[in-house]
């Protein structure tokens, strides 16, 4: 609850003329990392070692470099391989007086198609902006270790509440939790991520920093000091922020060019989507039996002019399709080339 204590200091501060920083000073943030996963709850299993494993790692190192700063105290849901379910993690944040939740997961897509990095956080209030905030310091992060940024999401479950357990869970207890779903396990642009160690390691230096940076942490030996960083400011939403359940519009392809053999293709794509970001294409030369690896979305908003390869061969059917940040796809119309 450091940040309420941080107001009221700063409050008292400004009126009382001699505000003593170090009265809050004393009262350290409370960070609770929670590896996803553990016991007979394997997380995903698409790799011979499953997700537990990699979460089980990174919280460690995580919880290790964010106690080389002082004003926090450091709490994992669990150290040991065991099952334990999402309330019971949620009641070891709130009997901690946990300021945060941070639950560590690796992710997994059928048909393996997607790459990156995102993070989910509480759709109400001011654990909204919180989780918002904290989320955009992760993906900086990431961003920097090359992963690819799919964003900062929401999810509505049937009863109108926070679809992930962990995330409703300690929103019921008034404590932020955010799900932070480091890369994709079964993709190959994202695979040398959690192949070393050192990677793994990594990961949890800058969930860590990430941390660090979001509270205004400065280290025991003083030689990083985030006191003066400022966060994303989030303002608190008037009311719940829903995910996105709609597919882009529309995707329309237009053919700019292409060479003599049809094996290299330029094309425009122009859509539309109002509710959220536009994140991935890919292409098909068969009519949609087999599609393209997906391709970042680098379009200029809603358009982009795209060069693809195709090969040599026959050619059914070239169509488009376009992702958005919710991994909701439409598909264009075909392109003739003559
Ligand atoms: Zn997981």
């Amino acid at each position: 609850m450091k940040r309420l204590i941080l107001v009221v200091a700063m409050f008292l501060a400004v009126f009382v003329g001699a505000g003593n920083i170090d009265a809050y000073a004393a009262e350290p943030v409370v960070v609770v990392i929670d590896p996803g996963h553990g016991g007979s709850n394997l997380g995903t299993n698409y790799l011979p070692i499953p997700e537990k494993a990699y979460t089980m790692v990174v919280a460690l190192h995580m919880k290790e470099q964010l106690e080389k700063y002082d004003g926090v105290k450091v709490y994992m849901t669990h150290t040991e391989d065991v099952d334990m379910s999402l309330t019971e993690r949620a009641k070891f944040a709130e009997s901690v007086g946990a300021d945060f939740l941070f639950s560590l997961h690796f992710n997994m897509s059928l048909p393996h198609n997607l790459y990156g990095s995102e993070v989910w956080i509480p759709s109400l209030g001011m654990l909204y902006s919180q989780g918002y905030s904290v989320a955009n310091e992760f993906l900086i992060q990431f961003e920097e270790m090359g992963l690819f940024n799919r964003g900062i999401k929401t999810r509505i479950g049937q009863y109108g509440t926070d679809y992930y357990g962990i995330i409703n869970q300690c929103a019921i207890r008034n404590i932020p939790a955010v799900i932070v779903e480091h890369c994709h396990v079964d993709n190959t642009n994202d695979i040398a991520n959690i192949q070393s160690e050192n990677k793994l390691k990594e990961f949890g230096v800058r969930d860590a920093e990430a941390v660090a940076r979001y509270f205004g942490l400065v280290s025991k030996d003083k030689t990083v000091d985030y006191s003066s960083y400022a966060p994303l400011a989030v303002p608190v939403p008037a009311q719940r922020v829903c995910n996105d359940t709609s597919a882009p519009l529309y995707l329309d392809a237009k053919l700019v060019d292409y060479d003599k053999a049809g094996r290299y293709l330029t094309v425009t794509l122009t859509s539309q989507d109002d509710e959220s970001p536009l994140q991935y294409y890919a292409y098909s030369i068969d009519n949609g039996a087999t599609w393209s690896p997906y391709q970042p979305w680098l379009g200029n908003g809603n358009v982009m002019t795209v060069t693809v390869n195709m090969g040599f061969g026959k050619k059914s059917g070239i169509i488009f399709k376009v992702s958005n940040k919710y991994d909701l796809t439409t598909v264009s119309n075909g392109i003739k080339l003559r």
